[in-house]
């Protein structure tokens, strides 16, 4: 596997496997991989000849009060990862070659970042599609992988690849679990042995909503109402926010409509840790 640094090598390598008639499938993580970013590179391999993979844990998505500095790295478990799942090349970019002085360049989606994570985290899909485009410019990729654990960014991210009319065919994939139903996700190191088990109360929660829709109940105030009082009775546990919105749209809805398509999305602290998760339900 090829380790990348630089924009310019990155695209000098893009460019060549494009004249060479290759595609080029493209995976953006912040490291420290699982499963679930494994995954994302199988569906890119799928699609393409060459499955590039950049490791970079962006600031600007970060507010001052999270976890930038302590979040969990680990390259050379990683790059092993990588090898061994048949990745071409890794871009790996220091910050300043990113965001070199004097950067002030930034890309905003205006209204779908507004709620959800947006409102709890009011800087960080600023930050989230400024490093996509950035990445793209580098990479060049026709495919680019996201991961549907991360709802509201990939439809993000679908709307400013439309807006600016990227070249790039975008793939949404799955939320990979563990066994016992907790989404993968990088940040699952940080918690404690009970919180660990706590932490099975995102899954749970989002599973009995969907029973209670399928059973017929429409009222999205009664069914986050019962479920918050199921989070309050967990130690640990403190919800952001539980929601449902219009698959296609994202906008927040009060009443389900039997024919339509909604996520259910949920953020909730497990201790100091913030996890999210979601399901997608069709009525
Ligand atoms: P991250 O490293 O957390 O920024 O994630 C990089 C990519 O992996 C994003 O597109 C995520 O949505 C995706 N991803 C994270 N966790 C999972 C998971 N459990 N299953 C599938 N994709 C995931």
């Amino acid at each position: 596997m090829k380790i990348i640094r630089s924009i310019r090598e990155m695209q000098n390598y893009s460019e060549s496997q494009r004249q060479n008639k290759k595609k080029v499938g493209f995976v953006p993580t912040m490291g420290f991989l699982h499963d679930g970013h494994l995954s994302l590179v199988d569906y890119a391999r799928e699609k393409s000849d060459i499955v590039v993979v950049s490791i970079f844990v962006n600031p600007t998505q970060f507010a001052p009060s999270e976890d930038l500095s302590k979040y969990p790295r680990d390259l050379d478990r990683d790059t092993q990862l990588l090898e061994e799942r048949g990745v071409d090349a890794l871009f790996f970019p220091a910050a300043d070659e990113i965001y070199p002085e004097n950067f002030q360049t930034y890309v905003s989606v205006e209204d779908i970042t507004q709620e959800l994570e947006g409102s709890s985290r009011p800087t960080h899909f600023r930050g989230v599609t400024t490093i996509v485009s950035i990445l793209f410019n580098a990479v060049k990729p026709n495919y680019a992988v996201f991961g549907q654990k991360d709802a509201q960014q990939a439809a993000v991210i679908t709307r400013m690849v439309k807006d600016l009319n990227f070249d790039i065919e975008l793939i949404i994939a799955p939320i990979m679990r563990e066994a016992d139903g907790l989404a993968m996700s990088s940040r699952n190191i940080y918690l404690s042995q009970l919180e660990r088990t706590d932490a099975l109360i995102l899954n749970k929660t989002l599973l009995e909503i969907e029973e209670k829709i399928f059973s017929g109940e429409t009222s999205v105030k009664k069914i986050t109402e019962d479920a918050e009082q199921k989070i309050l009775a967990v130690d640990s546990a403190n919800l952001d926010y539980i929601s449902v919105v219009d698959a296609d749209t994202f906008a927040e809805t009060d009443t389900i409509i039997a024919g339509k398509k909604y996520f259910i999305l949920m953020a909730c602290y497990i201790g100091k840790t913030r996890l999210i998760d979601n399901l997608l339900i069709s009525t």
